[in-house]
């Protein structure tokens, strides 16, 4: 199916993320999103339970490159341990995920993280007494992180002068990208709710990913910052970094995402088209059946 697209033939058929111009919007260096797999992230079998609770029962499904996908379903659901699973936080009890057709299942956050595969952390408390811009130098480096070990090693200083020099460009890049580069001296503890989401955002895209896992990215955030970030995501998913949503805020689901995967219990509902959920008589009786 690939191979038709490689003619040229049939391009005009294919994701608009495909075609986006690199040259065009933010340049986030020689290391933008990946261009692999179509469907980066795939998971099949997966399940976790916490003592009685089947927290995630035999979780399929697959995320398509350049997407924002939305992942909803009831409080108590499994979202957030999926996220927790995808990324390594835990270990499933059975299953699989699969990154760029590596499987990935059981590695190290950080291992994961570095492959591409991200998700964003609140700022945590220590954090939160220095600034902005400190905050965006100590955020996980993916494959750059590498070189930290060498700043101890005699021989490879100049290389990590030259790959400081280069991180401090791309710090930059991504705070004016935000629109955050005026707070940069700033305590992150000072930030507004939606200035601290807009740096977790930016430090998370700081680690070189190829796909972006959001946890309620929009909780505590006021409509103007909310209509910002959401902004701000479109024009990365143009430029083909991939985002799995986690949000409970239905209308935003459904206007912005263009696929939607339902959980229910720690099972996979249903997942298609906002249309295709919204009038599904599963999902509806899901949400209005239990504790939404
Ligand atoms: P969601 O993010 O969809 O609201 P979660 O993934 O947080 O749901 O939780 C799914 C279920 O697993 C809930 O019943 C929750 O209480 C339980 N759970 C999640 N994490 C743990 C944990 N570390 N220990 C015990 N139970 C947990
Ligand atoms: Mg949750």
């Amino acid at each position: 199916m690939s191979d038709a697209a490689e003619t040229g033939t049939d391009s005009a058929d294919e994701p608009s993320g495909a075609d986006a111009d690199p040259t065009g919007g933010l340049n986030l260096g020689s290391t933008g999103p990946g261009i692999g797999e179509a469907y980066p992230l795939q998971v099949e079998g997966l399940r976790k339970s916490f003592g009685g609770i089947t927290a995630v029962d035999d979780a399929s499904f697959e995320v398509e490159r350049g997407s924002l996908t939305g992942l909803i379903g009831p409080n108590g659901a499994g979202k957030s341990t999926t996220f927790n699973l995808i990324t390594g936080m835990i270990e499933p009890d059975a299953g699989t995920v699969t990154f760029d057709g590596e499987d990935i299942t059981g590695m190290e956050p950080h291992a994961i993280a570095n492959r591409g595969l991200v998700r964003t952390f609140q700022i945590a408390r220590e954090l939160q007494e220095m600034t902005v811009l400190e905050n965006m130098m100590l955020a996980p480096k993916g494959q750059r992180g590498e070189s930290l070990w060498r700043s101890v090693a005699p021989g490879f200083r100049g290389d990590v002068v030259e790959q400081e020099h280069d991180l401090l460009d791309r710090v930059w890049e991504v705070l004016e990208f935000f629109d955050i580069d005026h707070i940069a001296e700033e305590y992150a503890g000072n930030l507004s709710g939606g200035q601290r989401k807009l740096l977790e955002l930016a430090r998370a895209l700081l680690t070189d990913p190829d796909v972006l896992l959001l946890d309620e990215p929009f909780a505590g955030v006021n409509p103007s910052l909310e209509k910002r970030l959401l902004e701000h995501i479109h024009e990365l998913r143009e430029q083909g970094y991939t985002f799995l949503l986690v949000e409970h805020d239905m209308d935003l689901i459904m206007e912005n995402c263009e696929r939607v995967i339902v959980l229910h219990q720690g099972r996979i509902l249903t997942d298609g088209t906002p249309a295709e959920i919204q009038a599904n008589e599963e999902v509806i009786e899901a949400y209005l059946g239990g504790n939404v």
